[in-house]
């Protein structure tokens, strides 16, 4: 629904109720879910993204006097106007400045490609852009991955700068590093802009490398669920930067680069060397066998057996609940129920402490076990969890 003509029509006409004319041109990127390897993007590691069917999407226009108006059906406020040459980092907006709100996401999209001298002549003219989006947000599904790589997209065709899928999702990243101040990875931006359909994303985080993996579900007669607790505690933030500083500790204190150079041959020797530090030991051996657990992946969906990923999800959840600490009762609920009620494998998706969770079914299976975490959110007196199919979708594209 969210891809279809309807879609961009919707978006189109949106543009136009708020601009006054019809846009150039309308463009999608959705949002993803990992399938495995989670905090190992920034540690140089292995992940293992796929595109969502939903997606946010952008009806734009480019403008010729430096201007940038920004507007979005799923946010109050009404239209945001920025001076291209006026953009700067919401960090250096300083003490009360404006964090930025929504709009600093696709304004740091902007600043970034200024940033890297892509913005010259016609380029640096502006534009209009209206956004409206299928994408639950804050449900740690990447609204804002797929809101940052529409918006490149969408400026790389009306701009004509050829920049490859690759390309700007570094500069989404560099956007939302820089810009916005989240330190997040480049999973998810990758995911957004390099996706394919019916595949899942293998990403060698270091080089950086891609590859696509097919992974067709329904041929196979399996469905991959999303639970979306609709939960997001508020440690989440810190226990990130906190979590990525255990990444760095532990690779300086074993003398390499990054944990990606820890081989999971020599973990054990690797812990011993950390042993005192007993956190230390727990996140280093939680990134050391999520990169494994990645390429144990990989090799099963290559032979044909994608049923028998199922206990390397479960196992990942494990690793994220006990070694580095970033799971909670919500999603060790829907992971403990779906599990006891005949799934093949569950895990939590995303960085942590709520968001959602994957679960991996027989199509037979889909709905009762969803009716049994249903059940079990109940009892426990949580929020009713919503659920859907993760069908492996395209990554960004020109919709109209
Ligand atoms: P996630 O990326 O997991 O959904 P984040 O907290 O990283 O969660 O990003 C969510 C934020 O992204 C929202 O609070 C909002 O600022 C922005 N956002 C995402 N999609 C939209 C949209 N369609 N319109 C306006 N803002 C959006
Ligand atoms: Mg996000």
């Amino acid at each position: 629904m969210s891809d279809s003509v309807s879609g961009a029509d919707r978006a189109a006409e949106g543009f136009r109720a708020v601009f006054g004319a019809g846009p150039e041109g309308v463009w999608a990127a959705p949002g993803r879910v990992n399938l495995i390897g989670e905090h190992t993007d920034y540690n140089d590691g292995f992940v293992m993204p796929l595109a969502l069917p939903h997606t946010c999407l952008a009806a734009a226009r480019a403008r010729t006097d430096g201007v940038l108006r920004l507007h979005s059906g799923d946010a109050s406020g009404g239209v945001v106007e920025l001076r291209v040459d006026g953009l700067a980092p919401v960090a250096e907006a300083g003490a009360g400045g404006d964090r930025g709100g929504w709009a600093a996401y696709p304004a740091g999209v902007v600043w970034a490609l200024r940033e890297a001298g892509l913005l010259s002549g016609a380029a640096a003219g502006g534009a209009d852009l209206h956004y409206t989006s299928t994408v639950p947000t804050g449900a740690g599904l990447s609204s804002s991955a797929a809101l940052e790589v529409v918006t490149a997209t969408a400026l790389n065709e009306l701009y004509g700068l050829g920049l490859e899928p690759l390309r700007i999702a570094q500069l989404c990243q560099r956007a939302e590093n820089d810009f916005v101040g989240v330190p997040c990875g480049i999973m998810d931006q990758t995911a957004s802009a390099c996706c394919a359909d019916g595949h899942a994303l293998f990403l060698d985080t270091r080089e950086p490398a891609l590859r696509q993996v097919p992974f067709d579900l329904a041929a196979e007669g399996l469905r991959l669920l999303v639970v979306d607790t609709r939960v997001k505690h508020e440690l989440g933030d810190g226990a990130y930067a906190n979590r990525r500083a255990a990444c760095e500790a532990g690779a300086r204190a074993l003398g390499v680069p990054a944990l990606r150079d820890v081989a999971y041959e020599r973990l054990e020797d690797a812990l011993a060397t950390l042993a005192g530090d007993e956190t230390l030991v727990r996140r280093v051996r939680h990134v050391v066998t999520e990169n494994r657990r990645v390429e144990e992946v990989i090799e099963r969906l290559d032979a044909g057996a994608t049923r028998s990923i199922g206990p390397i999800l479960t196992a990942g959840h494990a690793s994220c609940r006990d070694d580095f600490e970033i799971s909670c009762a919500e999603l060790d609920l829907v992971v403990e129920t779906a599990n006891a009620a005949g799934a093949l494998g569950a895990r939590m998706t995303g960085g942590g402490f709520g968001g959602s969770a994957i679960v991996l079914v027989e199509e037979a299976d889909a709905e009762s076990v969803g009716k049994a975490v249903t059940e079990a959110f109940a009892a426990a007196g949580y929020r009713t969890p919503r659920i859907f199919p993760a069908v492996p979708s395209a990554g960004a594209r020109r919709l109209a």
